[in-house]
């Protein structure tokens, strides 16, 4: 079986959809299975309408509308007939999401769960059932009943074992030479939807393709590969033919957006070659990440971060930031979920680096502002470089404000105010 995964930009648009459905028609020689994220920018637009996020009725209304109307108009032209027995299955699912998304507020880790699962819910049933209705017949299964994770909500940790034993129950089984399913989505032992975190269809992609024993997993993207740098931010971009499983694993961690961090160790844990392709050029040669020794070509490689928060927590009491302190804070990071970008410690501050959430960063302080006293830097850009040079870090920066910088034998951090 061979794994493929569509994320929100090839699945944009009715067109996006078609060429889609294309690539998938020319890979039907062997056993398929296609996780897809949620159309487009939905995901995003989901995150404003769960229960509790500070935006009036009205407000939530029209956004609702708005993903209703943005998902049908693209079934409208696919879909020949319009009759299909998908529009009443899109209707049920904009019907839940209405009612999951004006319920009262519980916790938001559990809350962003039940609502934002929609977009991918919408997203499979609808090209599920337009490649079904062009003669593309496939089976659309619930990837909730496939990969288990336990209750910590908005960044689910996997049960690999419950998860292998379904997937081979569920999915080898199903006789099908085409299994459509989501990303990013899972479900917990009593049944709660739960996600992987955000951009996290690949790893479910991995998920599967580690439980499944696939022969290859394929990503599928608006880029000719791995690039050495996000072509948005740059624009000689080099394309890495190869790359070890490991320097996969270091970009992914400091944020290269090509792939999400938790991808690579369960097909590197079976010798998975993981392709990267491009969905506007599919013969085109692509990258792979397999178990190579170094990065071919070798270049320097470049990955920012925007919307970047730095906090300086400083102790109230004046004393020195030491273990006990920094112990207080790494659990309450923990307890909400934050993931750190980068840190720093002096004797009177430590100071992180987070990707910018307003509500989970007043949640930090509240639950902080009893014993610490917090500064905030916002509108910040996290620029990491592999393989640097000075030169390279000179050209990059050029004349922005460094708030921070770190640096080892291969790779350099630093931290600087947005460009306006
Ligand atoms: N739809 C989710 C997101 O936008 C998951 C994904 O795209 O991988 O984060
Ligand atoms: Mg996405």
């Amino acid at each position: 079986m061979k794994i493929f995964k569509f994320g929100g930009a090839s699945v944009n648009s009715a067109e996006a959809i078609r060429n889609v459905a294309h690539i998938v028609q020319q890979n039907l020689d062997t056993p398929l299975l296609v996780v897809i994220s949620a159309m487009g920018k939905t995901t995003n637009l989901l995150e404003k309408v769960i229960p509790g996020v500070p935006s009036d009725d009205d407000e939530r209304r029209a956004l609702l509308q708005q993903n209703r109307d943005y998902h049908l108009s693209i079934a409208d032209s696919l879909f020949a007939d319009k009759g299909d027995a998908t529009f009443g299955r899109l209707h049920e699912l904009f019907d839940q999401l209405d009612e999951v998304s004006t319920r009262k507020a519980t916790n938001y880790n559990f809350d962003y769960d039940q609502t934002v699962s929609f977009g991918e819910l919408i997203s499979t049933t609808l090209i599920s059932g337009y490649l079904n209705s062009v003669g593309i017949s496939n089976v659309w299964v619930d990837v909730r009943d496939v990969i288990r994770t336990n209750e910590n909500y908005r960044e689910g940790i996997v049960d690999f074992d419950t998860t292998r034993r379904q997937a081979n129950s569920q999915l080898s089984t199903l006789n099908s030479q085409l299994i459509i399913t989501q990303g990013f989505i899972a479900g917990t032992a009593s049944g709660t939807t739960t996600t992987l975190g955000r951009e996290g269809s690949d790893y479910s992609a991995s998920i599967l393709s580690y439980c499944l024993d696939a022969e290859s997993m394929t990503i599928w993207k608006d880029v000719p590969g791995f690039l050495n740098a996000d072509p948005k931010f740059f624009s000689n971009t080099i394309k890495i033919n190869e790359i070890p499983f490991n320097e996969a694993i270091e970009l992914a961690y400091y944020g290269a957006s090509v792939i999400h961090p938790k991808t690579v160790k369960p097909i590197q844990n079976k010798g998975i070659h993981l392709n990267i392709k491009s969905f506007v050029d599919p013969q085109a040669e692509g990258s792979v990440i397999g178990p190579f020794k170094v990065i071919e070509p070798m270049t320097p490689l470049y990955i920012f971060k925007n919307n970047q928060v730095l906090i300086s927590i400083q102790p109230k009491d004046f004393s020195f930031i030491a273990e006990d302190n920094l112990q207080a804070i790494f659990a309450m990071l923990a307890e909400l979920n934050i993931r750190v970008n980068l840190m720093q410690n002096s004797a009177l501050s430590f100071s992180l680096c987070i990707d910018y959430n307003e509500i989970l960063l007043e949640h930090l302080r509240q639950r902080l502002e009893k014993d610490f006293r917090l500064v905030y830097n916002s509108g910040l850009q996290l620029i990491t470089i592999r393989y640097y040079t000075q030169d390279i870090i000179e050209q990059i920066v050029a004349g922005r404000h460094i708030l921070l910088q770190q640096r080892s034998r291969t790779t350099t951090q630093l931290l600087v105010e947005d460009k306006a």
